[in-house]
């Protein structure tokens, strides 16, 4: 800090940043600091000012005012998250929000890559890539109408296209990373002139460097990713189980050939309880969505009744339900796969009405629902485990809980099992807690227009929220013992916690020399 004081030298701050990005993208409105500060699940500090770039030299010389202000920046993608990711931890801060950097620099649909800008959404670079006849190899979460290109590629996801392709940051081929001086980065062979981006693995990975660091080493500016033709035809398939050891044991037998593209599903509890109003809302437009993917007005006809008619009779029966979506070059294709992955399920399961594959396949990006069932707040935790842990896991889970339940029943707390895959070998386990509480200034801001006036904030419950947070502290141990990895590290994951000393001095330079004074993303990662 110079002479001048904190309050002349935050207003010189302010003076930089609007100098970097112009006056009407740096906000420092109470209401709109107050909304970015939060995520799904809590609040951080308040920051001095949201500030929007809109090209790559406008972050560099936001990064370079916040160096030379000693300020922390915290960089917001959608917004989607819940694990302490992009909450501010301190006063002195900034959030970098990346809303504005949405072009789409180039689309090769020859050798088969594009370069993105960050703060592009999963469902508008889906749009714009289907016009060529391609998609990204992995190709957005669920939350992707909201989600980012950058979120994702900073702290991994997974969904569309993780069947065959594991995690969101398979699909990276190079990136363009904005250092805490403001220095840029290109990895990938776009790096070098006379090269194209089409290729990552060329000499040492520094794309994977970047990759998955929670936005610790640096901001992404843009994005290279892997395209691959869209298929000539898919769909789903939908099983029910009683037995958690059945479950897994289909998804295994699935995934493990690569038969499917998206693997996901929940304990039928949770579906019951989830088709109320809000649900049956929501499907309307869904179905909408399927009809009018079909091919004429007849078969839209067909195929709508039968989703509809399908609808939730199943609920009322099995344990679990799964959802594999497969696709084919060609209707021949799909047959064949859609063959094997009966078979594959054998007797494990019972084949169900596939409506909900349906319904994900024809509107794959819904907007987010940011609470729950009847406006309930949530809070997912997922664990990345090898199949082979997978049950071990799930029951330390069942005892807990079952530990947990007159407390739970007492402070209105619930939790569900969700469920799907990162790749051919890995499963992922996630419980979603739900509880009655009040609304964030952020579930107001995003929560879904169609179920406005059909969900209703709660009263404030602080003794369910002081559960809910230690719960999530007890499960995240109960997910170390079983060796799980994650998604979405922010400051939720232990990543750091007894790693390898070699590799963890490695990333701390690595740090150091990206962000010498620790000002982005303080805390990520915890290095
Ligand atoms: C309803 C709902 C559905 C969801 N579905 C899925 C799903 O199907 N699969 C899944 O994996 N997850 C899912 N999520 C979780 C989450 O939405 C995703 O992980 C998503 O990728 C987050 O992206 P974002 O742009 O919102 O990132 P943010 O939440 O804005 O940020 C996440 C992290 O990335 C960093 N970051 C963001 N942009 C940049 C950048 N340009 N440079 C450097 N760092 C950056 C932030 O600092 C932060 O650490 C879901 C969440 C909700 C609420």
């Amino acid at each position: 800090m110079g002479g001048n004081g904190p309050a002349a030298e935050n207003a010189a701050l302010i003076d930089a940043l609007i100098e970097a990005v112009g006056l009407d993208h740096t906000t420092t409105s109470t209401d709109a600091r107050e909304v970015a500060s939060q995520d799904v699940y809590r609040s951080g500090e308040l920051p001095l000012a949201v500030v929007s770039p809109g090209s790559t030299s406008e972050v560099q010389a936001v990064l370079r005012a916040c160096m030379r202000h000693n300020t922390a920046t915290f960089v917001r993608g959608g917004g989607m998250s819940y694990t302490d990711a992009y909450l501010p931890d301190r006063k002195q801060s900034i959030i970098l929000d990346t809303s504005r950097l949405t072009a789409v620099r180039e689309i090769n649909a020859r050798d088969l890559y594009a370069t993105v800008e960050a703060g592009c959404t999963w469902a508008v670079l889906d749009e714009v890539l289907s016009e060529y006849g391609l998609r990204s190899v992995f190709w957005g979460p669920m939350s992707g109408r909201l989600a980012t290109v950058g979120g994702a590629m900073a702290q991994g996801a997974v969904t569309f296209g993780s069947g065959r392709h594991g995690p969101s940051v398979n699909a990276a081929l190079g990136l363009e990373v904005v250092q805490a001086d403001g220095s840029l980065v290109i990895t990938g062979t776009g790096g070098q002139p006379e090269h194209s981006a089409f290729l990552r693995e060329y000499g040492p990975d520094l794309t994977g460097l970047f990759c998955a660091d929670a936005g610790a080493l640096g901001v992404k500016t843009a994005v290279t990713l892997r395209l691959e033709p869209r298929p000539g035809a898919g769909e789903g398939l939908s099983f029910a189980f009683d037995e958690f050891t059945e479950l897994v044991g289909a998804i295994e037998a699935v995934s493990r050939f690569g038969l499917v593209t998206e693997v996901f599903g929940a304990e039928t509890a949770l579906m019951r309880l989830a088709a109320g109003r809000a649900a049956l809302k929501q499907d309307a437009g869904k179905l909408l969505a399927i009809m009018r993917g079909a091919s004429g007005p007849v078969q839209a006809l067909r195929t709508g009744l039968r989703v509809a008619l399908g609808g939730r009779r199943f609920l009322n029966t099995a344990k679990y339900l799964v959802h594999f979506l497969a696709e084919g070059a060609d209707a021949g294709e799909l047959r064949m796969i859609l063959r094997r992955i009966r078979r594959a399920v054998g007797g494990r399961g019972v084949e169900v009405a596939n409506t909900m594959a349906e319904y994900a396949r024809a509107a794959p990006f819904p907007d987010p629902m940011i609470v729950g069932h009847s406006g309930r707040r949530l809070l997912p935790l997922h664990a990345i485990v090898p199949f082979s842990r997978a049950v071990g896991l799930h029951e330390e889970y069942l005892q807990y809980l079952e530990d947990m339940r007159e407390e739970c029943e007492e402070k209105q707390v619930d939790a569900y099992v969700v469920y799907s895959v990162s790749g051919k070998a890995a499963f992922l386990w996630e419980v979603v807690i739900y509880w009655d509480d009040e609304w964030l200034a952020f579930h107001r801001r995003y929560l879904p227009d169609e179920v406005q006036g059909v969900v209703s904030e709660g009263q404030a419950n602080p003794g369910g929220r002081e559960l809910v947070e230690r719960m999530r502290v007890d499960l995240i141990e109960l997910m170390y013992r079983h060796g799980a990895a994650h998604l979405q590290i922010g400051r939720a994951y232990p990543y750091a916690r007894d790693r390898d000393p070699g590799a963890l001095e490695l990333l701390r330079t690595v740090k150091r020399q990206v962000d010498p004074k620790g000002l982005i993303n303080p805390g990520a990662l915890g290095i």
